[in-house]
């Protein structure tokens, strides 16, 4: 900001927002929505067109077969997050999640009064997910929060893996939150929703959100799928809190949801383009970088060029190169000598940091 104040460009790739804009076809939904005058409370769960087109879309994209009740709209997938740990953690419970995570989860396990146990994306990339997860098992395990595909890391758990932790869930009696923001940004492999998983639908709230999918990040909505006792929880939680999302925006949801969902293979074209452009960029300039299968972000390790602080990593690569990054340690110990950087950006920008990291 100082720089941009001081009239520098900066190059932002510190940001988590889709570079799209919102569709046209959602905005006259919200115009269409005003005209009609679809401008008074909602039930506090949701308009029924909306939970009615949401059933119908987990049927048939997510394999996840519920009832309309069993679904609750939420202000965006922040808001479901926080109503899903409210709702299944108690004081002193344990709560198990990868690590790097997204920051806000940290908080949202604190806030619960539960207590973090992380599991580096490391060890179950490296070797047996299993092993990885029981050597953590205390009594007081009640939770477990998977994001796939994963922010900041990018992975995409393999339906394999997901049937590891399904297990896992199942064998020692554990809720899952499952935070499926990025579920339509898969590049490499497929997204595979945990609660389609068998034995799964009955112990797993799972968060969806329009924000990634419709670049909606400003809309604020989402939803939240989950069985009883939850989702009498979940009811209270919103009920208490926003008393339901804003009428016209349930109804521009509705045109997204139903939206054919061709829609999405060119937006994925474009973002794996941008990936595969940064992605060897940063190669080229020496960092070690995974290709992450999903989301928006790249999760170099910067170590050998820019040492192992990841705050003072950021800060150096700001100064030589004017990219500007998010320090890995924001999202766990587990991120320490790594940046994150989004490809969610116009070309114009991302070639300029192309060029840029180039000069490193
Ligand atoms: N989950 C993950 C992993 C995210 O990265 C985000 C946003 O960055 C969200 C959930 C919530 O997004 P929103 O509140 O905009 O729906």
């Amino acid at each position: 900001m100082d720089m941009r104040a001081r009239g520098q460009r900066v190059i932002q790739l510190e940001g988590g927002e889709p570079f799209l804009n919102t569709p046209d076809f959602v905005k006259e939904a919200m115009k269409e929505a005003l005209d009609a005058n679809h401008t008074r409370y909602a039930p506090s769960s949701g308009i029924q067109p909306l939970l009615d087109a949401l059933r119908d879309k987990l049927a048939t994209k997510n394999g996840v077969d519920v009832a309309a009740s069993d679904i609750i709209v939420t202000a965006g997938g922040a808001h479901g997050l926080f109503c899903a740990f409210q709702a299944s953690v108690n004081p002193g419970d344990e709560v198990m999640f990868f690590s790097p995570y997204w920051t806000p989860i940290q908080d949202q396990v604190r806030y619960s009064g539960g207590v973090a146990v992380r599991v580096p994306w490391d060890e179950i990339r490296d070797r047996d997910l299993r092993e990885a997860l029981e050597m953590r098992v205390t009594p007081k395990l009640r939770v477990l929060y998977v994001n796939s595909p994963a922010n900041p890391t990018g992975d995409v758990l393999s339906h394999a893996q997901l049937t590891g932790i399904a297990e896992f869930a199942q064998t020692h009696d554990l809720t899952v939150i499952a935070d499926e923001a990025y579920e339509n940004l898969v590049y490499d492999g497929e997204h595979v929703s945990m609660a389609s998983l068998p034995g799964m639908a009955e112990r797993t709230l799972t968060v969806h959100t329009f924000s990634k999918s419709f670049s909606m990040t400003g809309w604020r909505i989402g939803y939240l799928v989950a069985p009883e006792p939850f989702m009498g929880f979940l009811r209270k939680l919103v009920l208490n809190s926003v008393n339901g999302v804003s009428t016209p925006t349930q109804y521009a949801a509705l045109a997204a949801i139903t939206q054919d969902p061709r829609f999405f293979d060119s937006i994925r074209e474009e973002y794996r383009r941008r990936r595969d452009l940064l992605v060897s960029a940063f190669r080229e300039a020496g960092f070690s970088c995974l290709t992450p299968p999903g989301a928006f972000y790249a999760f170099p390790d910067v170590r050998a060029i820019l040492g192992e602080d990841s705050w003072k990593a950021m800060e150096t690569l700001l100064e030589r190169t004017s990219i500007a990054s998010v320090p890995g340690s924001v999202f766990g110990p587990e991120g320490e000598g790594h940046l994150r950087m989004s490809y969610s950006l116009s070309m114009e920008t991302l070639e300029t940091a192309v060029a840029a990291l180039r000069k490193l």
